[in-house]
């Protein structure tokens, strides 16, 4: 053995070796079961039996009073054209007016002639409207050559658009909200007299219902103004709004991508999967708070929002925000998709968790090495202030590009990212360990050599391979599953 890519030496590879051994040895001998990983159930997260008791991993120890972001300066609320895909849908709607009599705007009008508050957010933002630009550009390039790839991934594409379909037009469940939360928050919902014994009896029966429902993890926080979007609200339309009294509590519900098609990013994985769930469970969350008697409304992907839901995930014990920007859960990894149903439902709310995840990613940078589209920062600490609070930072428009780039008939986009994250493992035993050691271990030796081990075991293409020719080889970072490669069920 030489040097690896990032001038590891064989000499402290394996002294560091050896102490992994040390700790594989020892959590081995506590218990962690070989057989975890090959279950179907280790799929999905916790609150698999009846009484949900059954997690497989303990938050308890790792419990802290505050959130491991931190707050640097006065916290604002994001403006709707901030989000890149409301920002863009305004664009699109400039470019292809729906209404035959508007004329459409064009990028040789410049800047100058766009509407507010576009205008103002690209002139404060230029590379953004060039990226834009770019990305518009890409997608006509990748539509005009989809036809060379749509035999190759004509079942990842069924697959997705299968999982899409829920998701647009009149028939979406579930139904987007027509009048202001006041009232469709309030639509539905039963005149129940019973009071709950207790918040903490509101708050188990409402994640064993979730659960049930088919969630993988299940959080509760109490809201936050500045986590609550601004400019932009579903049932009204463009409008400067107050966070709305009835929300004070929201139910954050994730679920995982599935594995196989995640690790075979770009071309073969789909958001869609994990979105078309989340829609049906937290849909169905909020019908059920309503018929117990409380207001509800469900904040689902792939854009109906009124909350930006990491930070209230973080809040809500999930787990912590990673150097993509994705949260990171002991469970799942970045393979964690997010909705919420927002309530006054008397709850109780969890605790944020440390498992260190700021100190991983300070040394890890592989999402980063990984990204086609240069999109996420190097930097050594999450160092960029935004809206009030320090974190990493995504060039969100880059990111966007590569997901215009990529071989694909409809929005599928990257992912990679996530996929080769070193949290988004499945549960088998080493890793089991890995999430139960590291976290405990305060000399970040454990964690080196877990990294170490990573860059060494698992094979990374660098960035521009995922792309199509001629910028790179439509590569994925894993192979994919046979169930999704056309060629081993027609002849092409
Ligand atoms: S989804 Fe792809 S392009 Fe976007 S940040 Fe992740 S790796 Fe980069
Ligand atoms: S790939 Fe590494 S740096 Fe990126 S989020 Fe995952 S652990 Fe952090």
């Amino acid at each position: 053995m030489t040097e690896n890519n990032n001038g590891f030496k064989r000499r402290n590879f394996i002294k560091i070796l050896g102490l992994a051994g040390g700790f594989v040895t020892l959590g081995g001998a506590a218990g962690a079961g070989l057989a975890t990983g090959k279950n179907k159930d280790s799929y999905t997260g916790f609150g698999r039996t009846e009484y949900g008791e059954d997690q497989f991993f303990n938050r308890n120890p790792f419990v802290v009073d505050k959130p491991t972001y931190e707050k640097v300066g006065t916290p604002r609320r994001i403006s709707y054209v901030e989000n890149l895909f409301k920002r863009n849908g305004e664009m699109y709607r400039l470019l292809y007016p729906r209404n035959k009599e508007d004329v459409p705007w064009s990028f040789e009008q410049g800047v100058e002639t766009l509407p507010e508050p576009l205008k103002s957010f690209y002139t404060e933002h230029p590379g953004a409207l060039s990226e834009f630009k770019k990305s518009m550009e890409k997608g006509k390039e990748q539509r005009s050559n989809w036809h060379q790839y749509e035999n190759k991934f004509l079942l990842a594409d069924a697959w997705s658009n299968a999982h899409a379909s829920p998701l647009h037009g009149k028939g979406s469940f579930p139904h987007a909200p027509e009048e202001s939360p006041e009232i469709s928050d309030f639509q539905g919902v039963k005149d129940v007299k019973l009071t709950f014994k207790s918040n903490r009896h509101a708050s188990d029966l409402i994640k064993k219902i979730a659960y049930s429902f088919g969630a993988s993890l299940v959080g509760i926080a109490r809201i936050k103004e500045e986590w609550v979007n601004q400019g932009y609200m579903r049932g009204v339309g463009k409008t400067d709004f107050e966070v709305p009294e009835h929300w004070k509590y929201a139910i954050v519900i994730a679920v995982p991508h599935e594995w196989d098609s995640l690790y075979a990013n770009p071309t073969y994985g789909t958001s869609y999967d994990a979105y078309s769930k989340l829609r049906f469970f937290a849909g169905k969350l909020e019908v059920f708070i309503k018929e117990i008697g409380y207001p509800a409304r469900s904040h689902v992907p792939p854009t109906s929002y009124e909350l930006t839901l990491p930070p209230v995930a973080i809040d809500a014990g999930l787990g912590e925000q990673g150097r993509h920007t994705v949260l990171i859960t002991p469970e799942l990894g970045a393979n964690t998709r997010l909705a919420a149903v927002t309530t006054n439902m008397p709850l109780e709310p969890d605790k944020p968790i440390d498992i260190g995840i700021n100190d991983f990613c300070s040394k890890c940078k592989i999402c980063a090495e990984e990204c086609s589209g240069g999109a996420i920062s190097f930097d050594n600490k999450p160092e960029k202030v935004i809206r009030g609070y320090k974190r990493w930072h995504i060039d969100e428009d880059k990111c966007f590009t590569v997901w215009n780039s990529v071989a694909t008939s409809h929005a599928r986009g990257c992912r990679v990212c996530l996929a080769v994250c070193p949290y988004s493992r499945k549960n088998n035993w080493i890793h089991n360990i890995a999430r139960e050691v590291d976290p405990r271990d305060p000399s970040g030796l454990f964690s080196t050599a877990l990294l170490a081990m990573q860059k060494k075991f698992f094979k990374y293409h660098g960035g521009q391979e995922y792309l199509p020719p001629p910028d790179g080889t439509n590569e994925t970072f894993n192979d994919a599953p046979g169930w999704l490669k056309t060629e081993e069920w027609f002849d092409i």
